[in-house]
C-alpha cells in the first residue's frame, strides 16, 4: 500500500453554518477522505477530495446485499482552542472487528488515522465552537463490485465524511421514555449484533417507528431467543444502577461494544463504584423497581454521551425511574466524560488525540 495521501482542495468552499443551525448529520464539510481496495492490490489511492456525490453502478453489491460497515466518532474544539479527537484508535480498531464479520478487508488503523488527522487539519475551521457542539466523524466502507451473485466483493471504497453537530441537550438533560420491545428482535448471538453495520439498523426501523407512534423515543431490545435478557437501546448501550451497583449487559456477540460504554466502565471503576458486566433480565429490573432499589437507568453512545431514561413500558407495565429525573451518577458521568472531551478536565485515561 502506498503511504501517500493525495490532496485536491475545492475552489468553492461552503459558508460555515451558525451554531444554532447545526442539528445532527445534516451539514457536511468541504472535503472527504477516500481510499479504494482491490483484491491482490490492497488499499490504494488514498486521497482527500471535495465532498460530493459519486457515480455508482446499479448492480453494485452494496445496494443489493448490504455489505458495508461504519463508525461514528467525534472531534472537539477544547476550551483552550485545540482540536482533538476522542479515542480514534479504539473506534478504528472496532471498524476492523466489524470488517472481519462482514468479509471486508481490514484497514491499517495507523494509516487511516493519519488520513483522518490530515482531513481534520484541512477542515479545522468546521469544528464548531459553541457550547457542547462537535464535529461528527463518519468513516464507512462499502463493497463496490458490480455483480448480482451473493459473495464478498473483490473491491471496496472507504470514505470519511465530517458533519458539524449541535449540542445534544441545548436546554439541559432531557430524560427519555423507552419502549421495551417484546415482539421484534434486533440481533442474535452468531449474527451481526456486535458489528456496526447498516443491516442492524434496517432490522430496527419498524420497531422504532411503532414505538414512536406510541409516544416513545427509543426501543430497548431484549435478547432474540428468550426475550428475557436486556440487550441495548436503539443506538446506545444501557446501564442500570441498582443498589449502588452499575450493571450493563456483557459483550457476548449480539450487542455493540460501545466506546462510551467502555469509557463509562473505566471512569466509574476508577471512582470506586461497583461495575458489573453481566446478564440482567427485564424481570430483575422490574423487581428492583418494586423493591425500591432501581436508582437510575441511562443509555450511552457517542452522540449523546449519557442519555438518562425516565420511564420503561414493558407490555403495558410502566415504571418511572428516579421520579423521571436525571440521576446523580448519570450527571456525574456526563460531566466527567464531556469534561475530558472539551479539555476542561485532565485527560487521565489518555483518550484525546490532538490535531496539528
Ligand atoms: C454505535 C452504537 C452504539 C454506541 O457505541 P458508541 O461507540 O458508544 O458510540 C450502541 N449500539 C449500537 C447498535 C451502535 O451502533
Amino acid at each position: 500500500m502506498s503511504s501517500e495521501i493525495s490532496i485536491n482542495l475545492t475552489n468553492s468552499p461552503k459558508p460555515k453554518p451558525k451554531d444554532d443551525q447545526l442539528g445532527f448529520g445534516k451539514i457536511f464539510t468541504d472535503h472527504m477522505f477516500v481510499m479504494d481496495y482491490a483484491e491482490g492490490k490492497g488499499w490504494y489511492n488514498a486521497r482527500i477530495e471535495p465532498y460530493g456525490p459519486f457515480l455508482m453502478d446499479p448492480a453494485n453489491i452494496v445496494l443489493h446485499y448490504g455489505q458495508a460497515i461504519f463508525e461514528g466518532m467525534k472531534a472537539y474544539r477544547t476550551v483552550d482552542g485545540k482540536i482533538t479527537v476522542f479515542r480514534p484508535r479504539s473506534y478504528l480498531s472496532r471498524m476492523n472487528r466489524s470488517a472481519e464479520r462482514l468479509c471486508i478487508p481490514p484497514i491499517d488503523v495507523e494509516f487511516v488515522l493519519k488520513g483522518l488527522k490530515k482531513l481534520l487539519s484541512i477542515e479545522k475551521d468546521w469544528v464548531p465552537s459553541g457550547e457542547m457542539t462537535s464535529l461528527y466523524i463518519r468513516p464507512f466502507i462499502i463493497a463496490t463490485d458490480s455483480f448480482l451473485g451473493v459473495k464478498p466483493s473483490a473491491t471496496y471504497r472507504l470514505f470519511i465524511i465530517l458533519s458539524p453537530v449541535g449540542a445534544y441537550y441545548p436546554e439541559g438533560f432531557k430524560p427519555v421514555k423507552i419502549w421495551v420491545e417484546s415482539e421484534y428482535v434486533r440481533a442474535v448471538k452468531g449474527g451481526l449484533g456486535f458489528a456496526k453495520t447498516p443491516a442492524n439498523y434496517a432490522a430496527s426501523l419498524l420497531a422504532a417507528e411503532e414505538a414512536k407512534k406510541k409516544g416513545y423515543t427509543q426501543v430497548l431490545w431484549l435478547d432474540g431467543v428468550e426475550k428475557k435478557y436486556i440487550e441495548e437501546v436503539g443506538t446506545m448501550n444501557i446501564f442500570f444502577k441498582i443498589n449502588d451497583e452499575l450493571i450493563t449487559p456483557p459483550l457476548e456477540g449480539s450487542i455493540l461494544g460501545g466506546m462510551t460504554r467502555d469509557s463509562v466502565i473505566q471512569v466509574a471503576s476508577q471512582w470506586g463504584l461497583k461495575v458489573s458486566e453481566r446478564n440482567i433480565s427485564i424481570e430483575e429490573v422490574y423487581a428492583a423497581h418494586a423493591q425500591g432499589t432501581l436508582q437510575e437507568v441511562f443509555g450511552t453512545g457517542t452522540a449523546a454521551v449519557i442519555s438518562p431514561v425516565s420511564l420503561l413500558d414493558w407490555n403495558g407495565k410502566v415504571i418511572t425511574i428516579n421520579n423521571g429525573e436525571t440521576g446523580e451518577t448519570s450527571l456525574r458521568l456526563y460531566d466527567e466524560i464531556t469534561g475530558i472531551q472539551y479539555g476542561k478536565l485532565a485527560d487521565k485515561f489518555g483518550w484525546m488525540e490532538e490535531i496539528e
